[in-house]
């Protein structure tokens, strides 16, 4: 055998591997996933049915253009068929924008910490990642961000909520925001927890992207709808973003059985909304909870909550798996919690109250 191994580009050395949330421990007496920001309500029987449909066809490639999706979405937004894109799930659209938009010697900006596949995209694409620390409030600082724009900057994300702090902007400063941002740069407004927000203050970013030719939403079927396992996302953006994306889209990215569940899962959408709402007001219940505790809790619109615990953040998150739930920690800085199950919240509540 060969002693030289395969040339790979040396770059990815020091990238890391997206990490998922860790699944719930197997065996436990119970064992709940607050960890990935996933809806906890099960399929809709209509969902399924449309599911259980498509998948007597799996020998089949599925539509590649998502036609039937992409209807319901133009009508759903009341934009153009040629405004829309979609992808293996908003990661797989965000990666399709970096793609679209940058490589080596080009800069794409971003808030820290924020939604962990960023960075990762970003260096794989041979961009150079441009990370702009959240305010002491973990609020994205979106002037630092507008300072941080150069001739080399291609595209900028905003999360909205952001992940993991759940926070957001509100419609003043992104306004200022994008009006400091040159028209040849690209915004995306990473929409990712949209029909969670309550703040009417908080900009729907589809109105945005009807003003500004240089502004895109980035939105998923993987928290609100339920549909994390299925892998379907979409951008709403002019013309020539949407047209891009098609071009770096993985081809038969979405599969036939995510789209039925899309369609059949907008259909569905007052239901699936009254879900969202019962979890809505179950995050007010704990960010209430906790603050009774004593916790400081930024104020969150997204289905998470994010708990600043610096050195203690590895200790709290193995105490909530020794009570069966599964949280998020991301070391020396804090935990991100799932707003899950009642019986979920419950258990990660004591684990608080203990570690006040
Ligand atoms: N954007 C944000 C801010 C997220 O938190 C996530 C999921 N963790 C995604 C995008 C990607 O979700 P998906 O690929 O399932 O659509």
């Amino acid at each position: 055998m060969s002693e030289t191994s395969p040339k790979l580009r040396a770059e990815l050395e020091g990238i890391p591997t997206y990490k998922p949330g860790k699944p719930a421990a197997a065996g436990g007496p119970v064992a709940y996933k607050l960890s990935s920001n996933e809806n906890p309500y099960p399929p809709l029987p209509g969902v399924m049915e449309s599911v259980t449909a498509a998948a007597s066809n799996f020998n089949r490639y599925p539509d590649m253009a998502c036609a039937g999706l992409m209807n319901e979405l133009s009508e759903r937004f009341g934009v153009p068929l040629s405004h829309l894109a979609t992808g293996t799930g908003s990661v797989g659209v965000a990666q399709q924008l970096i793609q679209a938009t940058s490589g080596p010697g080009d800069e794409v900006i971003y808030a820290w910490r924020s939604f962990e596949a960023y960075p990762i995209i970003t260096q794989i694409s041979g961009a150079r990642a441009v990370q702009v620390p959240l305010t002491p409030g973990d609020v994205h600082d979106l002037d630092a961000m507008a300072d941080a724009i150069t001739d080399r900057t291609r595209l900028i994300f905003v999360c909205n909520p952001n992940n993991p702090t759940g926070t957001v902007v509100r419609r003043a400063e992104l306004e200022r925001f994008l009006d400091r941002v040159p028209g040849d740069v690209l915004v995306v407004l990473d929409e990712a927890y949209r029909e969670f927000i309550r703040d009417p203050e908080v900009p729907d970013g589809v109105e945005l992207y009807r003003k500004r030719p240089n502004v895109c939403v980035l939105r998923t079927f993987s928290k609100a709808y339920g549909l994390a396992g299925l892998r379907v996302g979409f951008a709403i953006g002019h013309e020539p973003v949407a047209a891009a994306l098609r071009k770096t889209a993985v081809p038969f990215g979405v599969s036939q059985l995510a789209q039925e569940a899309a369609i059949a899962s907008l259909r569905a959408e007052d239901e699936l909304m009254g879900r969202v709402g019962s979890l809505v007001c179950e995050r007010k219940r704990v960010v209430d909870a906790l603050r009774a505790l004593g916790w400081t809790v930024p104020e969150t619109q997204a289905n998470f909550v994010w708990l600043r615990l610096g050195e203690r953040t590895v200790a709290f998150a193995a105490a909530c798996e020794e009570h069966g739930v599964v949280v998020r920690p991301f070391p020396g800085e804090g935990v991100r919690v799932t707003i899950g199950e009642t019986e979920a919240n419950d258990i990660f509540l004591k684990v608080a109250e203990g570690f006040r």
